[in-house]
């Protein structure tokens, strides 16, 4: 059974305890006050009656107006209850007094008692005729009660038929506002519906009423579904970095197996292959396995920071750091001047071997796109709450347009796509820095150099007060 109709019956059998409840005090009210204002009359006719000194029943002398047509009739009895007198207009009838009620009279006690006589209502008041302290008989005065009950009868009927009629109103009115009251309702469920059919999360409710629970539910209803949308949108960013990821790894992976697979086939078809041939071909194969080995290596690198579990970060000396990497560089740079400085007491909160494969990654960079005689340093500032450990360089620099991207996987500029990289060095330095809890960002332009710039945290007993710079500041 839907809500609306719940409530409409809930409603109407409410308002139908209520007006029933009504028209019954109502009939009940009406009904005595009608009954007491004829016993009133009868009594003062009776009252009017023995004013006129009546002695014995047999000798009473009724109100002129009753005789023959008056509407009050009279009736004179022993005290056995045989009539001993009566006013013409009850003609062949008489006024009776049941068991009870003669008992009642006899014992001194005036009677009130309704009958029927020819199919009219009578309301019949016996009073007792005492004389020495002896009930000598009784009088009895009746009159008509036809037209108050046919008053009472009206007044029933219309209270049914009003009841009827207003619970037949009050159904119909209140269907109609429980269904506006609960549209806000049906148009969330429809929503959700049809959501749920076009999983469309871009939908949503439309409510121009009051913010009342309704409008509520209906706000709250949105944000749902704005959150739903957003979250919808990562995952499907998600599943399409990592389609373009499989894709592109698939493609850097085919070219060195296509090339080792090609020198292979050589080396099995042709048996009389010169050994200074041979042996550049196995040369060959070593350097696209070797090639190979990295980018799965990168790969595997990739996929263990893309996992949710922390690193141990300690709170590292960064001038040994820094002497380590210098001594295992310094052959890698020939024609040009590499420079390291660090504070002597710089410390940053990292993990160490992270730190260092970062540093190599962005110093193997800087080599790789610096000329001969260049210029590229590793130097390291300490401020108040961080780190900033800079590895610079005066090589071709990145063009503006391309600095977005140089941390997308598998990114390469035109100038590196001949170069033994695979465009996963940034990504996976980016991606290792943010595991410890900082940040990479680059400042570059073409022809100008670049400068790569790792945001370590500082562990607050390592913070100098001389050192009172709070905010970043970059060369
Ligand atoms: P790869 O491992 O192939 O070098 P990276 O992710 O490390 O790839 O770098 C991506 C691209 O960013 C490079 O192909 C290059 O175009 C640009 N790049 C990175 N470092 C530098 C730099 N120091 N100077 C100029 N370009 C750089």
């Amino acid at each position: 059974m839907s809500i609306r109709l719940r409530l409409t019956l809930l409603y109407s059998s409410i308002l139908a305890v209520t007006l029933t409840a009504f028209s019954i005090v109502v009939y009940l009210a009406l009904a005595y006050s009608t009954q007491d204002i004829m016993q009133d009359t009868l009594a003062l006719e009776m009252q009017r009656l023995l004013e006129t000194d009546v002695q014995s029943p047999g000798f009473v002398k009724w109100p002129d107006d009753s005789l023959g047509k008056s509407e009050t009739y009279w009736q004179a009895c022993d005290n056995e209850g045989h009539v001993v007198g009566r006013t013409d207009n009850l003609q062949d009838h008489h006024l009776p007094l049941s068991g009870k009620g003669l008992e009642q009279v006899r014992s001194g006690q005036p009677v009130y008692e309704s009958t029927v006589i020819n199919n009219a209502p009578l309301m019949i008041y016996s009073y007792p005729i005492i004389q020495n302290e002896s009930v000598e008989g009784y009088l009895q005065v009746a009159r008509s009660t036809a037209e108050q009950e046919q008053a009472l009868h009206l007044l029933q009927t219309s209270l049914i038929g009003g009841s009827i009629i207003t619970m037949m109103i009050a159904v119909g009115i209140g269907w109609v506002i429980a269904g506006a009251a609960l549209k806000p309702v049906n148009q969330l469920t429809r929503t959700a519906q049809i959501i749920k059919e076009e999983r469309n999360f871009e939908r949503r409710v439309q409510h121009h009423g009051p913010p009342d629970e309704i409008g509520q539910l209906a706000v709250t209803f949105n944000a749902m579904l704005a959150s739903l949308q957003e979250a919808y949108q990562q995952v499907a960013q998600a599943l399409q970095s990592q389609r373009w990821f499989v894709a592109d790894a698939s493609h850097e992976l085919r070219t060195p197996l296509t090339i080792m697979r090609g020198n292979l086939v050589l080396l099995q078809r042709e048996s009389g292959i010169p050994e200074e041939e041979r042996k550049a071909i196995l040369t060959d194969i070593v350097e696209e396995n070797e090639r190979m080995i990295r980018l799965v290596n990168d790969l595997l690198t990739l996929a263990r920071t893309d996992r949710s579990e922390t690193i141990e970060v300690n709170d590292i000396r960064l001038s040994p750091l820094f002497a380590e990497i210098e001594r295992q560089v310094t052959g890698i740079c020939e024609d040009c001047t590499f420079m390291v400085s660090t504070p002597p007491n710089a410390t940053a909160v990292a993990e160490r071997d992270l730190l260092k494969q970062v540093l190599l990654i962005l110093l193997d960079n800087a080599f790789k796109f610096t000329p001969a005689q260049g210029t590229i340093k590793l130097s390291a500032e300490q401020q108040a709450a961080h780190t900033l450990i800079r590895v610079q360089d005066s090589g071709i620099g990145i063009a503006q347009q391309d600095l977005p991207r140089i941390f997308q996987r598998f990114y390469r500029s035109d100038q590196a796509r001949n170069g033994s990289g695979y465009g996963l060095g940034l990504p996976i330095a980016k991606a290792l820095i943010e595991k410890q809890g900082g940040q990479l960002i680059v400042e570059s332009s073409t022809g100008q150099g670049s400068v790569f710039t790792i945001i370590l945290p500082t562990a607050s007993d390592t913070i100098r007060p001389e050192s009172s710079i709070s905010t970043l500041q970059f060369a």
